[in-house]
């Protein structure tokens, strides 16, 4: 601490979500110390998701997959899919953290270059500041250091997601498949996490004002959800109704980034870059935003250990080496995030629209693109 009461740290992470802590292990794991800064008091995370084989390989490589692999069955499918509970996912990430590594409570306002040193002051919510090396924003889809580096929002679907999970003491019947079912406008997705577990989620068009109200509330995010599966079979409808009501969480929009603004845009200023949905927030129909975090955490630390560390153990370099490793990085997501994005906003297109001609040349355009609805899986972000 200096005499005006501000803190120096060599690398920060802002958001402890999947790809923050993500980060912080990969960095770790390479000998790098960081400070995830989390608005929250805790850990934040509900339901399930679905970790697909490219993400199973970045666990690997974070440590942590045999024991997520314990938590969750297989899903019959060509490559390894399964899924897991946010929570076990946060959980294991963050244990695997030195003491100290997560502070809670820190919600960070706002972020510039000091004009002297080029390096970046983070300002506080407790009116402190902290003087970085390196700011990583892993802050979501609605990223706070995305915007203070100049980088467009996202754009958004009017399409809303509600999931949740459903315990069955006695097994479900849903078999070990990955099922979608279609009734109109709306479409539900049943995902087998263990014999007595299901995730599931409902997706459909959605045009009310009511969404910000309906997302604070869990009664209300109940009510809605039964009015939308009231035309599925009784086992859609009764899932839905015995769900876990502290895991219920409705999305008013979908937010994504198109491939174009993640070709066009250049997301470093300085020795400042983003990961997870802070860099692609993406539509959930191929279920990979939280996979591609993974990667990213893989990347990202390879590449800062192999072009910015100096001397002692995680001594980060110069400017200059931090920009020439976020750069190799940002190149090396974005090819890999391309066919991501081109794949889910296309789907997500095909959701939002009404027109019939229109939704058969998505389904044209996705044949001819992405024959193999599953190649997307088959990635391997490399060793960390
Ligand atoms: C309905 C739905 C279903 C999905 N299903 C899947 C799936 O099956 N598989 C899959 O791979 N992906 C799925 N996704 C996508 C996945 O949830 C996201 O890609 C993933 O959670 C992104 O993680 P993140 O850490 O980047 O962001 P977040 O999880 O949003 O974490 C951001 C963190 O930053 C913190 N934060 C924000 N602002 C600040 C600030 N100013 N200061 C400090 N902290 C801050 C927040 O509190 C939060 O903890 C789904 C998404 C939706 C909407």
């Amino acid at each position: 601490m200096d005499m005006a009461g501000d803190t120096r740290e060599d690398v920060v992470i802002v958001g402890g979500g999947i790809s923050g802590l993500a980060t912080a292990l990969a960095l770790h794991r390479k000998g790098i110390r960081s400070l995830v800064l989390e608005k929250s008091k805790s850990l934040q995370a509900t339901g399930g998701i679905v970790v697909h084989s490219n993400g199973w390989h970045a666990l690997e490589q974070l440590g942590v997959a045999p024991y997520l692999r314990q938590t969750a069955d297989p899903i019959l499918s060509k490559e390894e899919m399964r899924c897991v509970r946010r929570t076990d996912l946060v959980n294991i990430l963050a244990q695997n953290l030195p003491l100290n590594t997560v502070r809670y409570g820190s919600n960070v306002l706002s972020i510039e270059l000091d004009p002297v040193t080029s390096y970046p002051v983070l300002q506080l919510q407790n009116g402190t500041s902290l003087n970085a090396k390196v700011v990583i924003g892993c802050d979501g889809v609605n990223s706070n250091i995305t915007n203070l580096i100049g980088v467009k929002a996202p754009s958004r679907l009017n399409v809303m997601a509600v999931r949740s999970i459903t315990i069955y003491p006695d097994g479900h019947k849903f078999g070990s498949e990955f099922k979608m079912i279609k009734k109109g406008d709306v479409t539900v997705g049943v995902i087998p996490m263990t014999t007595n577990q299901v995730y599931w989620f409902i997706t459909g068009k959605y045009f009310s004002q009511e969404g910000f109200k309906i997302s604070k509330s869990s009664k209300l995010i109940m009510n809605f959800s039964t009015e939308s599966v009231k035309d599925f079979p009784s086992s859609i409808k009764e899932m839905v109704n015995n769900c876990w009501l502290e895991y219920l969480h409705f999305s008013e929009y979908i937010k994504y980034r198109s491939p174009w603004n993640i070709l066009c845009t250049h997301f470093r200023v300085g020795t400042v870059t983003v990961a997870g949905d802070a860099l692609h927030a993406m539509t959930p129909f191929i279920a990979q935003g939280g996979s591609a975090a993974l990667e990213d955490a893989v990347v990202l630390a390879r590449c800062l250990a192999r072009k910015a560390v100096v001397d002692g153990p995680g001594e980060i370099g110069s400017k200059l080496m931090v920009e020439k490793a976020f750069d190799e990085y940002l190149k090396e997501r974005k090819t890999r995030l391309l066919r991501l994005t081109i794949e889910s906003t296309l789907l997500g297109k095909m959701e939002e629209t009404s027109s019939k001609l229109i939704k058969l040349l998505y389904i044209v355009l996705m044949v001819v693109l992405f024959r193999n609805s599953f190649a997307h899986a088959r990635y391997d972000c490399g060793k960390l």
